[in-house]
């Protein structure tokens, strides 16, 4: 694997920078930069969208949590009647008197609300009303793969909990639902895709066991289907953003590039230090460049602790092609005390 050493190196590049530096402790975190590129991944190959080395026993993960239906019902005869009289009667006063701003009468209102009957729209072309509704029935929907990394040595950019995680595990695998949902378990406010995280041991993942083609969702936007990629991992010593610390102070813009120009100056092959871009890149670890502490701060649900970024993945139309939010990005924390508290999600 090209990218065995990656995560290690991060680590060691943030003990180096501390130890030149100081007043950096705290400020400087190990991550890997995943720099996705569009490929042919395989199963042993780190991927974003690519398939997962899967035991075929085990059962892949299936999203039963609420998903948006649109219900779409047909206008009755007399009440399809009714709202092209309607129609008729707005077209014929506004050829009339075009300088007019479009009106409805409020017995034509009355007519149009009472047809619609809470639904958010009406299809003149069908002819139905349009309503979303949260549906919970049916089998669920198999997750996608978004992201497969091999990290040999544990390293602290992929979160390293107290407890609660297998011993030795060396390979992430994320999976998500590729809808919207309703009320997401443990994630108040956050309506995109859910989640599933794995580690495991690659080597436990016996080679003529693997699952070669795993379920795929019966519904999906397009937008949270990733383009399949190979990663070309980087391991970076993150620097914080000031503007994301609580207190900016904590970082004087002096210090930092004055860093910069040390880890600048340790040449080819060195660890390079990442400095907070406008732009957030496929990120394992690091920080998340903006302020989640105080009225935004992504405790442990199970336990209060704060969480750590374990990943950060980004809208973008290259690499990838996916669009979370409104073309924002999407950071997952982890809890530091126990592998298994679930995940925080935070979309910007
Ligand atoms: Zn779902
Ligand atoms: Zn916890």
């Amino acid at each position: 694997m090209a990218d065995a050493r990656a995560d290690d190196d991060a680590d060691a590049a943030v003990e180096d920078l501390v130890a030149a530096f100081p007043a950096l402790a705290g400020l400087v975190r190990p991550a890997v930069l995943l720099r996705p590129e569009p490929g042919t991944p395989g199963v042993l190959d780190s991927s974003v969208g690519g398939p997962l080395l899967w035991p075929a026993a085990e059962p892949w993960p299936v999203c039963r949590e609420a998903h948006a239906v649109e219900v779409r019902v047909k206008v009755p005869d007399e009440d399809r009647a009714a709202l092209e009289r309607v129609d008729r009667a707005v077209r014929g006063r506004r050829r009339a008197r075009p300088e007019r701003a479009e009106e409805t009468t409020a017995e034509e209102t009355a007519v149009l609300r009472r047809v619609l009957a809470g639904a958010e729209a009406l299809d003149r072309i069908s002819w139905e009303t349009v309503r979303t509704v949260w549906d919970t029935s049916g089998p669920g929907v198999a997750m996608v793969p978004l992201l497969q990394l091999r990290h040999p040595r544990a390293s602290a950019a992929a979160g390293r909990p107290r407890t609660g995680r297998p011993d030795g595990a060396d390979l992430l695998q994320v999976l998500w639902c590729p809808n919207d949902h309703g009320e997401l378990p443990d994630q108040s406010g956050y309506h995109g895709p859910a989640l599933e995280i794995r580690h495991r041991t690659a080597a436990r993942v016996a080679r003529d066991r693997v699952l070669t083609s795993p379920p795929r969702p019966d519904r999906a936007e397009d937008a949270y289907l990733p383009t399949p990629c190979l990663l070309s991992p980087q391991p970076v010593a993150d620097l914080a953003d000031p503007d994301g610390l609580p207190d900016p102070d904590d970082l004087p813009a002096a210090l930092a590039e004055e860093a910069r120009r040390w880890a600048g100056r340790r040449g080819a092959g060195a660890v390079p230090l990442n400095v907070p871009s406008r732009r957030p890149d496929w990120k394992l670890g690091g920080w998340p460049g903006l302020d989640l502490s105080g009225p935004d701060s992504l405790d442990c649900v199970s336990c209060g602790a704060p969480t750590r970024l374990l990943l950060t993945v980004p809208s973008s139309v290259d690499g990838p092609d996916i669009s979370v939010g409104r073309f924002g990005t999407l950071r997952v924390h982890t809890c530091p005390e126990d592998g298994r508290h679930p995940a925080r999600l935070h979309l910007q």
